[in-house]
């Protein structure tokens, strides 16, 4: 058992748990920061304590400092002299987006997309990259020095035994969201064969990580059904990531996760598994308070940090501020000699709206840091109030 359920809401399918990894426990539902290249954006780890887990990218990190660099060191954490579970990616996500970018840039330019082929896409952004795909991996160019690299799913586990991570994740290809069912079918069996391989590699070297199985299939119903089904017999798995493109919007995004975790059964597995259900690249309040609910355990997304950079101070919706967020750089927060009510982190315990909308306004490079150290504790503390609604059976 990995995940030990400590509660499960009456009202719902969302449990409070306790998830162990090698390298300590995190309290579930909970919030993964993203930390590409092993640093919060502009924040040091150390201003928000209450931070259980980040997420690293291998993709980066084997660019620089090189993931043997890491490895002298004992890995990550030592690196970063952390004692936060880590979770690392396989690389390929950050390959992939430099072939098709995101699926928000998609769907910003979507409207003479929608036919596009993966090669017309390439177009779009005609990426020093170089990104090319076969059995054997996915090849590219490094944007550092113009090598020509080829990323196998053994040699992403390798490179993710050496980061050392609490937790890993196998090789996966990451089609684009517009993509022809047959692309996307031949995606997810080559998707399924590198996984099985990434765990091979894995198994080989355990080291006490846990590599997570990542479903794809896009907004494919039938194919989503058909990569739950790729792992039910299989053993060796240490818990389940929902990956892949997640639909246009929320709605859509939820009726997938519904579809993977009831019809196609994932709810289950992880009841007969005592496995954990995370969510790949989605950790906006809303959406985490939706997927809660579906049975999911865990979120990780830079949205939070990156609305920050751009002024967004996170806080609880309310009638007057039905969003959800303030952007300080507004003109209404001037002369607001007060700090945001209700939050009691480095930035609101010490600065006024006044002095923060300063600093943005004057564009001081502090001010992003002073935001992001707030929009962080902000979600840790949004996921302590999550589980204890799910104790008290209101979520
Ligand atoms: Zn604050």
């Amino acid at each position: 058992m990995v995940l030990h359920t400590l509660h499960k809401s009456r009202v719902s399918h969302a449990r409070v748990g306790s998830l162990l990894t090698k390298d300590g426990c995190i309290e579930t539902p909970a919030f993964v920061a993203v930390a590409t290249n092993a640093a919060l954006k502009a924040v040091d780890l150390r201003s928000v304590p209450d931070l259980d887990v980040l997420f690293c990218n291998t993709y980066h990190l084997m660019l620089h400092p090189g993931a043997d660099v890491v490895a002298e060191t004992g890995g990550l954490r030592r690196f970063m002299n952390t004692d936060r579970v880590i979770m690392t990616d396989s690389g390929g996500f950050q390959v992939f987006s430099l072939k098709h970018g995101t699926v928000h840039d998609e769907l910003v330019h979507s409207s003479s997309l929608k036919k596009a082929s993966v090669a017309n896409k390439s177009k779009r952004q005609p990426s020093v990259a170089d990104v090319r795909v076969s059995e054997g991996g996915v090849g590219f160019r490094s944007y550092r020095d113009g090598t020509r690299l080829l990323l196998t799913p053994e040699l992403s586990v390798q490179a993710q035994k050496q980061l050392n991570g609490s937790i890993i994740m196998p090789l996966d290809e990451l089609p684009p969201y517009h993509v022809s069912y047959e692309d996307l079918k031949a995606s997810l069996d080559r998707t399924l064969r590198w996984e099985q391989r990434s765990l091979d590699e894995h198994l080989k070297q355990e080291n006490g990580q846990l590599m997570y199985y990542i479903i794809h299939g896009g907004s494919d119903r039938g194919l989503r059904k058909r990569s739950v089904d790729f792992v039910r017999s299989k053993g060796g798995w240490g818990g389940y990531a929902i990956g892949g493109a997640l639909g246009k919007d929320r709605e859509e995004m939820r009726d997938i996760v519904e579809h993977v975790m009831g019809e196609c059964g994932l709810r289950q597995l992880r009841e007969n598994t005592g496995k954990p259900v995370h969510v790949l690249g989605v950790a906006d309040p809303k959406s985490i308070k939706q997927l809660v609910k579906l049975g999911c355990d865990t979120f990780d997304s830079c949205w939070a940090t990156k609305v920050a950079r751009h002024g967004a101070m996170l806080c609880e919706p309310s009638t007057t501020v039905p969003s959800g967020r303030i952007n300080i750089q507004s003109g209404r927060w001037k002369r607001a000699h007060f700090s945001l009510p209700g939050c009691s982190c480095h930035t609101c315990s010490t600065y006024s709206l006044s002095y923060l909308h300063h600093l943005a306004k004057a564009k001081e490079p502090v001010f992003q840091s002073l935001i992001s150290i707030h929009n962080l504790t902000f979600m840790t503390n949004f996921m302590k109030d999550i589980r204890r609604q799910i104790e008290e059976n209101v979520l």
